[in-house]
C-alpha cells in the first residue's frame, strides 16, 4: 500500500492499519506530522499528571487496578496532590491531568471539588491559572457537572472499543461495566461543556483491524476534541491475560499505536492527540515518537514516585519516571529518558521543529475554533 493509496472511509483506514509495509508506515507517520504541524502548530502542550488513587469500583477484565485484584492501594492526601501540582505551576506545565481509579462515594466527589478549588488558586506567575483536566471514569451528571463549575475543563474518559460486541468481552456483563452507560457518559460530558475526549485501546485481544478503523470513525462521529489512545499491554494477572487470549506482538502493539495516531491525524487535523505512557512502556522514547507520529500532547507523570510505581495498570517497570519527588529534594531530580527541553539530562527531540506551548493550556483547536 502507498501513502496515495490511502482512503479514509472504513475500508481504506483497516486496509492501512492492516498493512504492515515499514515504507507505508513511515511514509504516513511524516506525512501525519506534516499536517499536524500545519493545522495546529509544531506546539507540543504538557499537562503534569496525577494519579491519585488506584482504588476503583470497576473490575473492568484488563486492568491491573481492577476492584478484585490483590494489590497495594493508595489515595494521594490533598497536600500531595498540591504538591505535584505546585509542580506543573514551576515548570510551566501550565495543564494538570488527575486520573485514578472510579470512586463515586462523597467523600471522593467531595475532595476532587475542593481540589479544583485549591490548584486554580496557585500561584503561576504571569501564566493562567492551571488547567485541568478529569479522568475519574463514569460519574452521575450532577458530579460532572460539580466539577466543571469548581473549575475542571477537560475531561477524558476512553470509550475503550466502540465496538460493543467487544466492549462486552472485556469488561463483567453486568450494568456497572455497560456499553451504553460509557456512551451516556461521554455525552454528558459534552453536553455539560467539558472538552470530552476519549480513546480505545490498540492491540487488544479478539480486537480487529475493523474495529480499529470503527474506533478512529466513532472519534471523529463523537466529534471529540482530544483523543489519549494508546496501546494495550498486559497485566500478568487480569483475567483477560490469564484467559490465554492472543494479542499481538510488542512491537506490533507499538507500531499500532503510532499507525492510530498517525491516520487520525489526518482523519482529524485540529484536535489535540496524547502521546499515551502506554506506548513508552513498548520504546524508551514511545512518546516521542508518538508525537513525530502526529500527537501534541505530552503527559510528564508528576505523581510521587512511591505511590506512581503503584499504579500498575499493567506491567510498568520500563516506566520512566519523569520527575519525581525524590528524597524530599523537590522537583530537581528528572529522569534520564526525558525527551523535551524541560528536562536538563534529556537530549531533547532532534531533527524536528517541537516547540514546548509552556505555561499554556493548550486546548484543542477543534474545539476553540
Ligand atoms: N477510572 C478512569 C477511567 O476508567 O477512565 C481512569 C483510570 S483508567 C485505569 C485509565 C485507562 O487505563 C483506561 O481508560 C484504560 O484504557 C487504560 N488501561 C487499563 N488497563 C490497561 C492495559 N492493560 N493496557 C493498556 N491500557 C490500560
Amino acid at each position: 500500500m502507498t501513502l496515495s493509496e490511502l482512503t479514509l472511509d472504513r475500508e481504506g483506514l483497516a486496509a492501512a492499519i492492516a498493512c504492515e509495509d515499514a515504507a507505508f508506515e513511515a511514509a504516513l507517520r511524516e506525512e501525519a506530522y506534516r499536517v499536524k504541524v500545519a493545522t495546529v502548530g509544531p506546539e507540543v502542550y504538557l499537562r503534569g499528571l496525577i494519579e491519585i488513587s488506584n482504588i476503583c469500583v470497576k473490575d473492568c477484565l484488563y486492568c491491573g487496578i481492577r476492584r478484585d485484584i490483590r494489590c497495594p492501594r493508595y489515595e494521594l492526601s490533598e497536600d500531595e496532590v498540591l504538591a505535584s501540582a505546585r509542580i506543573a505551576a514551576r515548570r510551566r506545565f501550565g495543564s494538570v491531568v488527575i486520573q485514578g481509579g472510579e470512586r463515586t462515594d462523597a467523600a471522593f466527589v467531595r475532595k476532587i471539588t475542593r481540589l479544583l478549588g485549591a490548584i486554580k488558586a496557585i500561584d503561576t506567575g504571569e501564566d493562567p491559572p492551571l488547567g485541568i483536566t478529569l479522568s475519574l471514569g463514569e460519574q452521575p451528571r450532577e458530579v460532572y457537572e460539580e466539577w466543571f463549575d469548581a473549575g475542571a475543563h477537560r475531561y477524558l474518559l476512553r470509550i475503550e472499543s466502540s465496538n460493543p460486541d467487544l466492549y462486552r468481552k472485556i469488561h463483567p456483563d453486568d450494568p456497572l461495566h455497560a456499553f451504553d452507560r460509557r456512551l451516556q457518559a461521554l455525552y454528558d460530558l459534552k453536553a455539560i461543556g467539558y472538552q470530552a475526549g476519549t480513546g480505545a485501546m490498540i492491540g487488544m485481544p479478539f480486537q480487529t483491524a475493523e474495529d480499529m478503523a470503527g474506533d478512529l470513525l466513532f472519534y471523529k462521529e463523537f466529534d471529540a476534541p482530544m483523543i489519549g489512545m494508546g496501546p494495550y499491554n498486559p497485566h500478568p494477572e487480569t483475567p483477560l491475560t490469564l484467559s490465554g487470549a492472543p494479542y499481538p506482538s510488542a512491537e506490533k502493539r507499538f507500531s499500532l499505536g503510532l499507525k492510530m495516531i498517525a491516520l487520525l491525524r489526518l482523519l482529524m487535523p485540529d484536535i489535540n492527540i496524547a502521546a499515551a505512557t502506554a506506548l513508552e512502556v513498548l520504546d524508551p522514547r514511545g512518546r516521542e515518537k508518538g508525537i513525530l507520529a502526529g500527537a501534541n500532547v505530552f503527559m510528564p507523570n508528576i505523581t510521587p514516585e512511591e505511590q506512581m510505581v503503584k499504579y500498575n495498570l499493567y506491567d510498568r517497570k520500563t516506566i520512566l519516571r519523569d520527575c519525581p519527588v525524590s528524597g524530599g529534594k523537590g522537583d530537581t531530580h528528572i529522569c534520564k529518558n526525558c525527551v523535551f527541553p524541560f528536562c536538563s539530562m534529556g537530549d531533547g527531540l532532534t531533527g524536528k521543529k517541537v516547540v514546548i506551548g509552556y505555561g499554556r493550556w493548550g486546548d484543542s483547536k477543534h474545539f476553540t475554533g
